[in-house]
């Protein structure tokens, strides 16, 4: 059996018509699953009954199954799911007002190790297939109350550009009208600085947002924080942005976490301001630190982080300040997942 989610229109059409059917049963297919949020091919009931019948003995719609699930009281919910193979990964939902945002993952486990973030600690599973990706999110879709899932961002576990042909094959299906229909705008790609796929995403032609996980502006507590660094140092990381903002002409966001001691005081602000101000469309978003067991990582405080944020405002940077959501359910960054695999 089969995830037809790992099939295109294109290739769901290429099956049909090798199958002596018309390749217009696509589109409905893709409208069951994506739109209608079936799982089931009985239920797809315009389709003609033998039609059903064959694609229930070849595919299935849904891979990974619930294994646990946190609600927090400001409505963020945590999902964590076991693959066929018995992996774990986690997806959240952040619904606010209008929107909700699903916050994904692309990979079992991690083998970036940065130190501030649990997703590493297990080490790296695997890749996730896209339609491992596409699971997550609808699952996340289908189990959204009063809100329409429409921010997709890849902050959950793993390098999304790591995987970066299945990561793009499930973007692709996530914007498609014909699937999920989500703006690419509305798609956030973070990385931690793999240069050759933020390389290969500017040749894309997807208005994907794209995010770095900066959070430090010097070589050696860069490196020291996030090994991948040593591969990728920031001189040609920047200038990978550059390369990236003149291609491209959007906008970066850098993520910076702020921790107490490491690197939140006025000469790291400085080393930031430095390292950004000639970069067009730069925008710094900055977080105070979640703290993870086993870890000396903890936010400074809120006196320390509004200082951090008014002296890159007034070196003229574009900064803002994250809400952090979910805290009470361990929904930030392989938390959830962790505590599982530790009970
Ligand atoms: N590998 C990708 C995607 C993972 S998301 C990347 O590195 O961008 C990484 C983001 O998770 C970080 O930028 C940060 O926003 C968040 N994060 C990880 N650990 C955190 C912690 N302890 N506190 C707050 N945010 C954290």
């Amino acid at each position: 059996m089969q995830d037809i989610k790992e099939l295109s229109l294109g290739e769901l059409e290429e099956k049909l018509l090798s199958w002596g059917k018309p390749k217009y049963h696509a589109r409905q297919i893709f409208s069951w699953i994506y739109q209608k949020g079936s799982y089931d091919f009985n239920s797809m009931s315009d389709l003609p009954a033998a039609l059903r019948g064959i694609l229930a003995d070849e595919f299935y719609v849904l891979g990974l199954s619930l294994a646990d699930l946190k609600k927090s009281a400001d409505g963020t919910v945590k999902f964590l799911f076991e693959l066929n193979d018995a992996n774990l990964i986690e997806a959240v939902n952040i619904p606010t007002a209008k929107r909700a945002t699903g916050c994904i993952s692309s990979q079992a486990g991690c083998k970036f190790a940065c130190e501030f973030c649990a997703s590493g600690l297990k080490g790296f599973k695997r890749n996730l297939t896209s339609g491992e990706i596409l699971d997550e999110v609808l699952y996340l879709k289908n189990n959204l109350k009063d809100a329409q899932l429409t921010h997709i961002v890849f902050m959950g576990t793993g390098e999304p550009l790591d995987n970066y042909d299945n990561l793009l094959k499930a973007i692709r299906i996530i914007n498609s009208a014909d699937a999920f229909n989500i703006g690419a705008r509305r798609i956030t790609i973070s990385t931690c600085g793999v240069i050759p796929g933020i390389k290969r995403l500017q040749e894309e032609d997807l208005q994907v947002e794209l995010s770095i996980s900066l959070h430090a502006a010097d070589d050696n507590l860069r490196s020291r924080i996030m090994p991948v660094n040593r591969k990728y140092p920031l001189g040609d990381l920047i200038k990978c942005c550059q390369e990236y903002v003149e291609r491209t002409n959007r906008q970066i966001t850098f993520e910076y976490i702020l921790a107490r001691d490491l690197n939140s005081d006025y000469s790291a602000a400085q080393k930031l301001v430095a390292l950004l101000k000639n970069l067009r469309l730069a925008k710094v978003n900055l977080i105070p630190a979640n703290p993870i067991p086993k870890s000396k990582i903890i936010p400074p405080s809120e006196s320390e982080v509004r200082l951090f944020k008014d002296y890159l405002f007034k070196a003229g940077l574009n900064v803002t300040l994250r809400k952090e959501r979910g805290q009470d359910i361990n929904a930030a960054c392989g938390q959830l997942r962790l505590k599982y695999e530790q009970d």
